[in-house]
């Protein structure tokens, strides 16, 4: 492979890995399996070590998690909350193993071995034996703060056995009945499902109301001290976790201390087989140097400790029967095959469909309709064929061919240079109006209540809703004679088109459903240009020069606004009263006009004086400024109080301007 021919492939990587990230870390709504993910990033690994010049700090091969929501407090963390390195099957072990004894240059190794529980990452402070304060991972170096949320955990104490001061790290997460009762509660209510246990436990802790979480019966383990400073009087993990559990921390008792790797084998053998027993979701087994001197010789990278390594479960697997495969055809014209099986139990839950993909898929692995097929699940609910049990075969299996035209609109499928998808380049067809008003009323997009898929497909079905817009002008009458749709029904789904019609910018842009323009890149294109007029006026130049926006996105913004029946359709928006606005901070920057700090990007560091950090932040916020956490070169300016530190050196090296406390005071009262 040419360096030019890597360069690309890293680039494409890198926006897919970023897209499924922001998706996973930021919304809680994973659009591909882990399993996916993981494959993909191993990729990027692979790459960026063939072709080291390729690396650079904003690689998610390099990077935590995402970015914390804007709407919580944001709390830095004492120390990184870091991730952990993969370890996939014996091999990765032993090479770890090896690094390890190393380190440990002829010492006794010992490692703890703990359950990897499938949750969220949470960092609890405690002042004198009291909670204090409770925040999630973030980007690792700012989480979110969700005190509140946490304060309904029954297992955290809110006053430990002993009035110390300290922070401590665990996971929070869902048992899994409470699991399937919160989905089966969403089924009911025709809302989307969480996709598994870690993203309901997340979604559960990043909202805004502790009264949602105390009615979901979240637990947490603690696994790790936080700061430094007891390492000084405690020596080992094992050490810490009985001290944690002796001051009233909820610790996992399945945690075992062992002298070797093959004892580390064991115990994973042991719970990839009795997983199923445990309460709640475990994806793999962490395991841990024990050692602290040893740990600190080992340190860290950027992303992740070199003392501990996750060994990740491999995802499940079933073999059903392929009943059937049936096409279906996307908001973008793309033609995709979705297997449909014979039921079957899958980590969990009943699977009976599975994506193929495309038709190459098909092809590559050899698949027949009535053929048995292994069927794979990675902890969440996209489930895929990954191989055919030909040993299976009786000889009355059938090849399957993808049709040469659309099954909803009989015009010609076609195959676009570069892909692998075929396509339906018809405009009008019905099947891609549907799909793009599916999409538009989805959670990630307009998030409308009561309005899921099947009311959707109702709506366009019975021709009351041919377009978006369509939407926002149902009458009353109209819903009630749908079938199965009584007055409460009826009131809630006006109750939340009406609702969404002050969603910002982003939301109406991503649901618009313009090609290359996922939630991530809308959220950017809104934060620009602030309104949709002058997205429509911008040109591809204009669209290019923004950080983050590539040609390939520009591109399809342009060619999307310039068709008439675009800008029809935003008018009929805008006409039915739907905010076409940013409401984020640039907009509030609009409102407060010309203050000094208006529009700008700030950073706080150190202690101040007169006022918290957080009230600092506050007074920031209503003049329009927008408080961030860490210093880049988008910072316009850095407010560092007393002790200010790293931020400030990088705050210089990057020159961006600093204000002392006084100078900040003075500059607010213009
Ligand atoms: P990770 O989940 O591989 O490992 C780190 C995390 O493990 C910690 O932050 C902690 O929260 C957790 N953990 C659970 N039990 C623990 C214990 N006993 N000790 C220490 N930590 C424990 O890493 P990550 O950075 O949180 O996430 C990366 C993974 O998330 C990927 O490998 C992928 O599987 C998944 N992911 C999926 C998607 C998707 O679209 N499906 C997108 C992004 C990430």
């Amino acid at each position: 492979m040419t360096i030019e021919q890597a360069r690309e492939q890293v680039a494409t990587l890198r926006q897919q890995l970023e897209e499924y990230g922001y998706q996973y870390y930021v919304l809680d709504q994973p659009v591909v399996s882990d399993a996916e993910y993981d494959q993909l990033m191993q990729q990027l690994i692979k790459l960026e070590q063939e072709f080291p010049e390729l690396v650079s700090l904003d690689s998610p091969t390099q990077k935590v998690g995402g970015e914390p929501l804007p709407f919580f407090e944001k709390v830095e963390h004492l120390s990184p909350m870091l991730s952990l390195g993969n370890a996939f099957n014996e091999e990765d072990l032993r090479e770890f193993d090896e690094r390890v004894q190393k380190a440990a240059a002829g010492e006794p190794v010992r490692y703890v071995c703990e359950l990897k529980i499938d949750g969220l990452a949470i960092s609890l402070r405690y002042v004198d034996g009291l909670f204090t304060l409770g925040a999630t991972r973030g980007d690792g170096t700012t989480g979110e703060d969700i005190t509140s949320n946490l304060r309904t955990i029954r297992s955290i104490p809110l006053r430990l056995k002993e009035p110390i001061s300290l922070e401590v790290r665990g996971e929070a997460f869902l048992p899994k009945k409470e699991f399937q009762r919160i989905n089966e509660a969403k089924e009911a209510n025709g809302e989307p499902l969480f996709a598994n246990p870690r993203n309901a436990a997340a979604g559960s802790l990043r909202q805004l109301d502790p009264k949602l979480a105390a009615k979901r019966a979240l637990d947490i383990f603690l696994y790790g001290l936080g700061e430094e400073d007891l390492q000084d009087t405690i020596e080992s993990h094992t050490e810490g976790l009985n001290y944690l559990q002796q001051i009233g921390l909820k610790i996992n008792p399945e945690r075992r201390t062992v002298n070797s790797i093959e004892e580390v084998m064991e115990y994973i053998a042991y719970w990839q087989e009795n997983r199923p027993n445990l309460g709640y979701e475990i994806d793999g087994i962490v395991i841990k140097v024990d050692d602290f001197a040893l740990r600190r010789k080992m340190g860290t990278t950027i992303k992740v400790p070199r003392w501990a390594i996750a060994y990740k479960f491999p995802a499940e697997e079933a073999v059903t029967k392929l009943i059937d495969i049936e096409i279906r055809v996307g908001r973008t014209g793309a033609v995709t095959p979705t297997a449909i099986l014979e039921p079957v139990q899958l980590a969990g839950t009943t699977v009976q469909r599975a994506s193929l993909h495309n038709e190459d898929i098909i092809r590559e692995k050899g698949i027949k309709l009535g053929d048995y097929v292994v069927v794979h699940k990675a902890g969440d609910i996209i489930p895929e064929i990954v191989a055919v049990k030909s040993e299976k075969r009786t000889g009355e299996e059938r090849d399957f061919h993808m049709p040469t035209h659309c099954p909803a609109c009989e015009r010609e499928l076609v195959r676009l240079e570069g892909e692998v998808a075929l396509r339906c380049i018809n405009p009008s067809c019905p099947a891609q109006s549907r799909e793009a008003i599916i999409h538009f009323v989805s959670r990630g997009a307009m998030n409308i209540e009561g309005l899921g898929e099947k009311v959707a497909i109702q709506l366009f079905d019975e021709g009351l809703v041919k377009n978006v817009a369509d939407l926002y002008y149902l009458q009353r009458d109209q819903l009630l004679q749908l079938e199965r749709m009584g007055q409460k029904s009826v009131d809630k789904l006006l109750e939340s088109l009406e609702k969404s019609k002050s969603n910002s910018l982003e939301r109406v842009l991503f649901g618009l459903g313009i090609r290359f323009v996922g939630s991530k890149g809308a959220k950017i294109l809104a934060s620009h240009l602030e309104t949709i007029d002058r997205l429509m006026e911008a040109t591809e130049e204009d669209l290019v020069s923004l950080e983050e926006i590539g040609p390939k996105m520009a591109q399809s913004v342009v060619a999307y606004f310039e068709q008439s029946e675009a800008r029809q359709l935003i008018e009929r928006l805008r006409k039915a009263g739907v905010n076409l606005t940013y409401l984020g901070a640039k907009k509030k920057s609009e409102q407060i006009g010309d203050h000094f700090f208006a529009g700008k990007t700030v950073v706080l560091t150190g202690t101040l004086h007169t006022m918290s950090r957080k009230e600092a932040a506050e007074k920031l916020e209503v003049v329009g400024a927008e408080v961030t956490g860490s210093v880049s070169k988008n910072t316009d300016y850095l407010i560092a109080g007393e002790k200010a530190g790293s931020k400030l050196t990088k705050a210089e090296k990057l020159g961006v301007s600093v204000l002392t406390e006084e100078e900040f005071l003075e500059k607010m009262q213009v």
